[in-house]
């Protein structure tokens, strides 16, 4: 049976790997595209509007809401709330494009009672709490109560994993991103 709207729907904790992995899925299957997401949160340096994500104050966040133009979204961390755009599935899916979500674990757990059978559900895994805290650290992107906030938050996220269709552990790049693919078109096959 083929799919009509195909969803890849990805999470992993902060610092994860999931944003270099979907990049590299992305190049090398143009039919996949990424659903940029709505977020309170302030934009880091590097980050633009429209391509990282549509950057939004509370309140154009909540009129959103209120206009049902958002379809599942969280407050991922205390204050940051982040949300998935109708407008954005909806041009997507008229351009033909598989879409994959980046999002947190109960923003996947809500995708897959809206999309049911036209979602995989994806769970990208650090070799360990360690290795994620180092990677998180490297990155540079947080101060440190946000450190603090994200590594607490990547303990729950990381106990979801059952929960997913597949599990990709990401220690080496290149084999995590080809189990990835392989997991893709095992799911677009069926
Ligand atoms: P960051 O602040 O590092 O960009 O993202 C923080 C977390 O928010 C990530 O775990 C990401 O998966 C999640 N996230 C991003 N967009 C969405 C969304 O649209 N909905 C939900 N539920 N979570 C999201």
């Amino acid at each position: 049976m083929t799919k009509e709207k195909p969803a890849i729907i990805i999470s992993s904790p902060s610092g994860g790997g999931k944003g270099t992995i979907i990049r590299r899925l992305m190049q090398n299957n143009p039919r996949l595209a990424l659903s940029v997401s709505a977020t309170t949160r302030p934009m880091r340096e590097g980050e633009k509007h429209g391509v990282d994500y549509y950057f939004l104050s509370v309140e154009e966040f909540r009129q959103k809401i209120k206009e049902g133009e958002v379809v599942e979204w969280e407050e991922v961390y205390p204050g940051k709330m982040y949300g998935t755009l109708r407008s954005e599935l909806e041009r997507l899916w008229a351009d033909g494009k598989i879409i994959i979500f980046e999002i947190d674990v109960n923003g996947a757990m809500h995708l897959r009672e809206e999309f049911g059978d036209e979602a995989l559900l994806m769970y990208i895994t650090p070799p360990s709490l360690e290795v994620l805290e180092q990677r998180l650290r490297e990155r540079g992107t947080e101060d440190p109560e946000s450190f603090q906030v994200r590594m607490q938050r990547a303990e729950y996220e990381l106990s979801f994993q059952k929960e997913f269709d597949v599990v990709i552990m990401n220690d080496d790049l290149e084999t995590a991103v080809a189990d990835a693919e392989q997991a893709i078109s095992e799911f677009l096959g069926k």
